[in-house]
Formats: structure tokens, sequence, C-alpha cells
């Protein structure tokens, strides 16, 4: 995995790409050019294959970042008298909130532990208390502490009792097995800087082709109606507004190298891989993950920082980038942690790679590690 001298980036998204990925940039584009246009039908129709939402669901990509079209789908999927339900147990739960308080949909907030995953039983129990809630927000991947929500349990709950699903599948969508055949949903939304391995710069929302056609007139947004988004481009093959044409391209070239890589089982096992040479090494240099293993999704590691006087993150992030490796600050309130992504165009070495980074790291800031695997033991 080619890479000149830039840092490897263990941020999950954007994250480090192939070479491929990037040369596919190095092209302009016409917006309303057939070539480019041929390349945004061919992603959306691989998008839903990978799905298996063949015949039931169409993909409206949109321009932006992976919060914008998170906002989409619920602006369209949501009538503006309907409630969402959002079980709650981290940062991207607490943005979905937020966006339904922005856009003036009525929300309930679930609250659960961020080391603890949502339960279908929980939910169902929120929705008897609340007759009045028509749809469940749910993330799959809460890439705020990793942990991996039960996404089939919940659709098939959700199917069964007449609720909406809507899917922040940002960090799992390509890794993480989805099937809208037996997980049911209404709208499953992901970006292309995610585990597909593009660059960031455009979201995509695998929506019920019935359920889109009936949400005409629900968006709050001229600019993020996926309504419009979807009829304008039936019509004309053309993005309504200008496309990100590099990310497009980029995009292309990253889900080829997925296909040709074996698709979503293997992406995954990649990931799996990566995860397991991390948390191992990083164990053996005296660091606790934050999350018990069985709730751990493999696309990012949060794991309480030493407790260490001598810890300051700041220091330790430009030691650690200085010898090559980018990490992340941890999104939780409560405990003092940080956080090693797994995804992108990088395998099990590189992994191993970046424990002895952060092994030579806390060598030199004087952290005593072994002190650390004492009190762990
Ligand atoms: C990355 C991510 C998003 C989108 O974040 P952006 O900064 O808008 O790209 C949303 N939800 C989850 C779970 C994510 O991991």
């Amino acid at each position: 995995m080619i890479r000149g001298n830039d840092p490897i980036l263990l941020t999950p998204g954007p994250l480090t790409t192939s070479l491929a990925t990037k040369q596919a940039m190095l092209r302009d584009w016409g917006s309303w050019d057939a070539a480019f246009n041929a390349i945004t039908g061919s992603l959306c129709e691989d998008l839903v294959r990978i799905v298996h939402g063949e015949g039931t669901h169409v993909c409206v990509p949109m321009q932006g970042s992976g919060t914008f079209s998170v906002e989409a789908a619920i602006a369209n999927v949501v009538p503006r008298d309907g409630k969402v339900l959002v079980p709650q147990n981290g940062a991207y739960c607490q943005r979905i909130l937020k966006i339904c308080k922005a856009i003036g949909r009525a929300c309930v907030e679930l609250p659960i532990p961020e080391d603890q995953p949502a339960s279908a039983a929980a939910i169902e129990a929120a929705l008897a208390a609340d007759p009045s809630i028509t749809h469940v927000a749910q993330v799959h991947c809460e890439t705020g502490a990793g942990v991996l929500n039960p996404l089939p349990e919940i659709a098939q709950l959700c199917a069964r009792l007449g609720k909406g699903l809507i899917v922040d599948a940002m960090s799992s969508f390509g890794a993480i097995e989805i099937d809208a055949r037996t997980m049911p949903f209404d709208a499953l939304v992901a970006a292309t800087g995610k585990c597909i391995e593009g660059v960031p710069g455009m979201g995509f929302v695998l929506v019920r082709k019935d359920v889109l056609e009936a949400s005409q007139g629900n968006s709050h947004s001229l600019a993020l109606d996926l309504y419009d988004q979807y009829v304008y481009m039936r019509k004309t093959t053309q993005w309504r507004f200008t496309p990100p044409t590099h990310v497009v391209a980029a995009f292309r070239a990253a889900l080829d190298q997925y296909l040709a890589e074996g698709g979503q089982a293997v992406r995954g096992e990649r990931y799996r891989r990566n995860c397991a040479a991390l948390i191992d090494g990083m164990r053996e240099l005296g660091f606790r993950p934050f999350l018990r293993p069985e709730v751990q999704a493999p696309i990012i590691v949060t794991f309480h920082a030493p407790d260490d006087p001598r810890y300051d993150f700041k220091t330790f992030y430009a030691k650690v980038r200085e010898r090559g490796y980018i990490l992340y600050p941890g999104k939780l309130t409560q405990v003092e942690t940080f956080r090693v992504g797994c995804i992108g165009a990088i395998d099990d070495n590189e992994m191993r790679n970046v424990v002895s980074a952060i092994w030579l790291t806390l060598r030199e800031m004087g952290i005593d590690m072994a002190a650390q695997l004492a009190k762990a033991a």
C-alpha cells in the first residue's frame, strides 16, 4: 500500500486512501458530460447492490459531508408531523437529535450508556410508552466510542411494529453486513470517505423507492431535498447543483478496488485483522480498550489514556505524528481517552507499526507503562 511520506490517517474519515484512488482525481470532468453522469449512475447501482436493495431501494447521492445526507434523509423520510426515537449511545446519536431539533422534527431520546449497545427490547419499550413515535433513527456503528449496535434485531422490530427506520451506517457501510431483505429500513445513510475508502465530499442515501416517492414537500431545505435531487437526476442523469466531480471519480476508483478485493466480507475481515492487531499490541503495552470485546466494532478503538501525570494528549499526538501516524482524540465526556481508527487502505502490519510508534512515544515522554500493566492486572 503505497503512500510516500504523508502520515497514515488512523482517523475514521478522512482516512488513508490508495494511490489508485488519489490518481483518479487527476482529471477534470464536466458536470453535464455524459461520461461523468454515467459514473454517477454506475455508483448508485453498485451501492444499492451492496445492501441487496435492487428493486426496492434507490440511491440518492448528496453533496457535502456525511451529516448533510443524514439531515437530508431525516428531512425527507420523516413527515413534518412525524416523531423520531433516537437510541442514544454517543456523539453521532446526539447529532441526530440536534438535527431533529434544528429542522423541527419532534424527537425522543432513549439514553444508553456510551459503552453499551442499543437493544431491541429497550426500543420496543420506548415505542410502547409513546405510540405517537413514527420513526426510529439508529446509528449502526457509533463512531464516538466504537460500539456496534444490533441493526438486524432493531430493523426486524421496526418492521414488525410498522415504524419507519433511518440508519446512520456511515462508519459501517461496506465493512459490516447490511441486507435490506432481512434488515428492512426506510433509509440508510453513508458517505464516500469511510469504509469504501474514497475521499470525503459526498454522502448518499439508500432509500425505499415508495418512501422517497411519497416524500415530496417534506424537506425544509432546497439544497438537501432528496426527492428533488432524485427526480432531477432521473430526468436528466445530472446532479441538481454542481457535483463534487473529483470526489465522484475517486469514489468510482475506490469502489472498483472494493469490488476487486472481494466486497464486504473481505473488507470486513481486513478491518477485523487490523482491529485485533491493534488491540493485542496495545494491551501488551499496558493500554486498556474502553469497550468490552463483544460490543467493539472493527472500525475504531477507544483506549483509556495512561493514568500518568506526564501524559497529555496534545504532546502524545504530536510525537506519534512525527513517527508517521495521525491519531484521534477521544469523544467521551466522562473519561480521558484517545481513539485509533482501523479503517482505510492499511493492513495489520500498519497497526503493528503504530503500536511501535506509540511505544517509542511513551518512552520518550517518560510514561511508565509497567505501572499501567500492574494496575490493569
Ligand atoms: C463520520 C460519521 C458521520 C458523518 O460525519 P461528517 O463529519 O459529517 O462526515 C455520521 N455518523 C457517523 C456514525 C459517522 O461515523
